[in-house]
C-alpha cells in the first residue's frame, strides 16, 4: 500500500497507538492485570445515577430524542447546550461570553487536533510555527496530534523539593523563550501525566507571554476547572480573549460521550467549526444533551466539587499512604511528584540501575499495568537528561483495593532492582 506523507505520518508507530495497543492487548489477554495504566475515569455512582435519571427522561420525550438522534448539529455543536453553558458561566465567573465563543468537538482530543493545526505547521513563504509547551512533561495525546514533523517544542521543568519524598514541577520561565516561530504555547492543568497544578501566577505569567507575542494560550482543562475539577489545590478557573480554555466531560465519567467543549475569541470558534465541518460534518449530540440539564441547573459545578473532586481526593490519599508505606524511609531514593490534581501518581526513581521502560516491562510481567514516563516529553530535545527514563505514571482512579496491590508491587519491584544491581 502507498500512502502520502500525511498517510505515513498517522500510520506510523506513534508513541500513543503502541501505548494503547500494548494496554489493550495486556486487558484483552484475560490474565488478572492489575490496571493502572490508562486513563478511564472511575465510575462514581452518583453520577451514574444522574445519568441514568437524565436519559429515562430524555426517552419519554419524543422532541428530545429526536433531537438526540435525529437532527444534524450545526458544526459548532448542540446551539441549546452551548447557550445554556455561556449563560451559566458568565452568571459564575463573569466571563463576557456569547455563545460564539463556544464550540464542541467529538472528544477534546479531537479539538487539540484541530487547534495544533491551526496554530502549529506551515504559516508558507517558508515560515513554519511551533506549539510550546512550557511545561514537561506533558500529556502523550499530544506528541503525534501534528500534520507536520516537529511540531512540538517542550521546556525541562524546574523540580524543587516540596518533602523528603515529594517533587514539584514548575514553570522555568527562564528557559521558556516564546518566539516568531511560535504559534501557540499549551498547557495541561492538572497534567497530565503528574498531577501538577500550573499555578495561578505561573498561568498569568504564560497568559502575558502569549500577549505579548500575540499567541493564543491553549489550556488544557480536561481534569481541571470550572468542570469536572479533579483538582487538590486551588486553581481560579480564568479565560479571557488570550486563552483557548479547553474542557471535557470525559472525566466526569462520560469518556464514551465524546464531548469536548472550546472555549476562545469569535474568530477562534468560527475556524475550528469550519475545521470540525470538514472532518466530522457535525458534532454528535448526546454528551451535549446528556450534560444539558446539569449545565442548567448549575449541577455541573456541584457535582464537580462535592462529588467528582472528594471522589478522586480520597482515591488520591489512600494510593499515597500505600505507596509512602511500602516503600518506607530506609529504601532506594524515591520521590513522587506532588499530587495536586487528575487521577494519577507519578513516581520518580532517581539512579534507578534499569529504565522505567524496562521497569514497565517487568511490573507487566507481575501483572501490574503502568505508563513508562518517558512517553510524555513530547517535544523536548533528545538532550541526555536521565530524569525522563526514571519516571512512571500510576492511574489510581480504578479500585481501591486493587491499587494498592499494585502500588505494593512496584515498590517490592523498584527495592528488587536495586538489590539486584
Ligand atoms: N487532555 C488530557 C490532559 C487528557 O488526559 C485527555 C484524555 O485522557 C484528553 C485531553 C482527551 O480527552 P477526551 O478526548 O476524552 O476529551
Amino acid at each position: 500500500m502507498k500512502l502520502s506523507a500525511f498517510g505515513r505520518k498517522f500510520t506510523a508507530d506513534a508513541g500513543i497507538t503502541s501505548l494503547m495497543d500494548d494496554l489493550g492487548n495486556a486487558m484483552a489477554s484475560g490474565d488478572d492485570m492489575i490496571m493502572m495504566g490508562g486513563g478511564n475515569p472511575g465510575h462514581i455512582p452518583e453520577i451514574q445515577q444522574r445519568v441514568q435519571e437524565i436519559l429515562a427522561d430524555m426517552s419519554r420525550s419524543e422532541s428530545d430524542v429526536r433531537r438526540l438522534v435525529g437532527i444534524y448539529d450545526p458544526p459548532q455543536g448542540e446551539k441549546q447546550f452551548i447557550a445554556a453553558l455561556a449563560e451559566m458561566l458568565n452568571r459564575e465567573y463573569n466571563w463576557g461570553l456569547k455563545p460564539e465563543n463556544i464550540a464542541l468537538t467529538n472528544g477534546s482530543q479531537a479539538a487539540f487536533f484541530m487547534l495544533f493545526n491551526m496554530f502549529g505547521g506551515d504559516y508558507g513563504e517558508g515560515q513554519r510555527k511551533h506549539i510550546l509547551l512550557p511545561l514537561a512533561p506533558e500529556y502523550i495525546g499530544y506528541a503525534d496530534a501534528g500534520i507536520e514533523p516537529g511540531l512540538f517544542h517542550a521546556v525541562q521543568p524546574d523540580i524543587s523539593f516540596t518533602d523528603a519524598h515529594e517533587f514539584k514541577y514548575r514553570v522555568d520561565f527562564d528557559a521558556v523563550e516564546v518566539t516568531g516561530e511560535t504559534g501557540a504555547i499549551c498547557v495541561s492543568r492538572p497534567t497530565n501525566p503528574t498531577g501538577n497544578v500550573v499555578t495561578d501566577d505561573e498561568l498569568a505569567r504564560l497568559e502575558q507571554l502569549a500577549r505579548d507575542h500575540d499567541v493564543p494560550l491553549i489550556v488544557d482543562g480536561a481534569y481541571g476547572t470550572p468542570f469536572p475539577s479533579l483538582l487538590f489545590v486551588d486553581a481560579t478557573p480564568t479565560w479571557n480573549e488570550q486563552i483557548i480554555l479547553c474542557l471535557s466531560l470525559s472525566k466526569l465519567g462520560l469518556p464514551a460521550a465524546r464531548t469536548g467543549i472550546v472555549i476562545a475569541a469569535e474568530p477562534i470558534i468560527k475556524a475550528l467549526s469550519g475545521i470540525n465541518a470538514i472532518v466530522n460534518l457535525a458534532t454528535g449530540s448526546f454528551g451535549a444533551m446528556l450534560a444539558d440539564p446539569l449545565v442548567r441547573s448549575g449541577e455541573i459545578l456541584s457535582l464537580s466539587r462535592e462529588v467528582v473532586c472528594p471522589f478522586y481526593k480520597a482515591k488520591m490519599q489512600k494510593a499515597v499512604a500505600v505507596f509512602r508505606d511500602a516503600m518506607g524511609e530506609d529504601s532506594c531514593r524515591w520521590y513522587l511528584h506532588k499530587p495536586e490534581g487528575a487521577m494519577f501518581l507519578w513516581l520518580w526513581f532517581p539512579d534507578l540501575p534499569i529504565t522505567s521502560l524496562e521497569l514497565y516491562q517487568r511490573l507487566k510481567a507481575r501483572g501490574v499495568l503502568v505508563v513508562s514516563g518517558h512517553y510524555f516529553f513530547p517535544g523536548l530535545p533528545e538532550d541526555g537528561w536521565k530524569h525522563r527514563h526514571e519516571c512512571l505514571r500510576v492511574t489510581y482512579s480504578q479500585d481501591d483495593e486493587r491499587v494498592a496491590e499494585g502500588l505494593r508491587i512496584i515498590a517490592d519491584e523498584v527495592k528488587a532492582v536495586w538489590r539486584e544491581a
